[in-house]
């Protein structure tokens, strides 16, 4: 049965005031990754990580985290919170995945391609034993980065470990005890802060402070990957225009270089890279569509343009060079004043009277007047 919020029932007046959740735990399970995500995590500022961590955000519990490389504890004392989790003696609890899921299955006998912790009788666990065992009871499954959401790199063609994304590996029909379907938050690396406002988001929504989160039908929270790169990039106007960049250092639309920002969900361009600073296409770089799950098969080679660019940049360049033209005349327009229109241009009567009134011109100095000259 799906966990009910703390705001969904009241009883007593007393209750009608959601009773705050203190802390909660979260556990960080290691896929096949390459720990970028993690990274990002630490770089978020919107709040950041240590905000969390600390319980200083207004209304979110203090975040326990549970993650592999920055936990103090290890071996027994770090694996027994998740035994904890299994026990039910932690709810409600999050489970983080980050990189991608391999298939223990392939391996015949003995061997595993990832473990964590050891099991009583000294045999190592496998991620995917605690991922199995932990999703059930999670209030919420979150995949961060495009290893766990869709597979991504180490799913590439001809990988060995058969990679999948955690949607894949759990089911289509996977609910969380929130009732959630996998929350999936990718980019190679993915922009931090968009992983962690996901989370205060939902342990806003878990302590009965907010709604629901606001998820597509792949499980991406919509107000995130709502819309393409191209509707936020900074050279969209160059695009319309028809103005397509010869080289990479150029300020123009990068389409012409293979960009895929218009068929891309991703929110770079605008919320950008680390605290309002990078973002693909801000820094000069094309967009090569890591958040979407056809990455990275559906991308390569990098270097190429995509399919439909010939068409689009064509029909662009033939429409936009009108428009441009039109826009050149309006602007040059625009960029007189009416006294200018009147006169004919930057008027030199006021400056001819100062000179013949007294005032200096020196060509460094500019216009100076002549002490006592000009007085009356
Ligand atoms: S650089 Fe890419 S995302 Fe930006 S305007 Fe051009 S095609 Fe669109
Ligand atoms: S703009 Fe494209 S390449 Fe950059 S993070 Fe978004 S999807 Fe990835």
């Amino acid at each position: 049965m799906p966990m009910s919020t703390a705001q969904e029932t009241p009883s007593t007046e007393e209750d009608t005031e959601p009773e705050e959740l203190e802390s909660i735990d979260v556990f960080w399970l290691p896929g096949e990754g390459c720990d970028g995500c993690s990274v990002a995590t630490l770089g978020a500022t919107d709040p950041g990580i240590e905000d969390l961590l600390r319980g200083q955000v207004p209304h979110l519990p203090q975040v326990n985290l549970h993650h592999h490389e920055l936990a103090v504890e290890s071996g027994k004392a770090y694996v027994d919170g998740m035994r904890d989790a299994m026990a039910g003696e932690r709810d409600p609890y999050v489970v983080v995945v980050e990189g991608s899921v391999p298939n223990e299955r392939l391996i015949d006998g003995d061997g595993y391609w990832i473990s964590m912790g050891k099991d009583e009788n000294g045999e190592p666990v496998k991620m995917v034993d605690w991922l199995d065992r932990l999703a059930p009871g999670a209030a919420a499954v979150i995949a961060i980065g495009t290893c766990a959401t869709w597979g991504g790199v180490p799913a590439a063609q001809g990988n060995l470990t058969d990679a999948m994304g955690t949607m894949d590996y759990l089911g289509r029909d996977y609910r969380s005890q929130l009732d959630l379907p996998v929350i999936n938050v990718p980019g190679c690396a993915p922009v931090g802060d968009n992983f962690i406002e996901t989370v205060a988001h939902l342990l806003l929504h878990i302590g009965g402070f907010g709604p629901p989160l606001e998820l597509d039908e792949l499980g991406r929270p919509k107000w995130l990957f709502g819309e393409t790169v191209h509707r936020n990039c900074n050279r969209g106007a160059y695009y319309e225009e028809g103005s397509f960049a010869e080289e990479y250092g150029s300020e123009k639309c990068l389409v012409s270089k293979g960009c895929w920002g218009p068929t891309v969900k991703c929110n770079m361009p605008s919320r950008r890279n680390l605290d309002g600073v990078g973002g693909c296409m801000n820094v000069g770089g094309k967009c090569i569509g890591c958040t979407m799950p056809g990455f990275p098969d559906k991308f390569t080679p990098f270097f190429e343009k995509a399919p439909g660019a010939m068409i689009s940049t064509t029909s662009s360049k033939i429409l936009g060079g009108i428009m441009s033209r039109l826009r050149r005349n309006s602007m040059k327009k625009l960029d007189t004043s009416t006294r200018w229109d009147e006169s004919g241009g930057i008027t030199e009567r006021l400056y001819q009277w100062k000179l013949k009134r007294g005032a200096n011109y020196d060509p460094d100095r500019g216009l100076e007047r002549r002490p006592g000259a000009g007085d009356d």
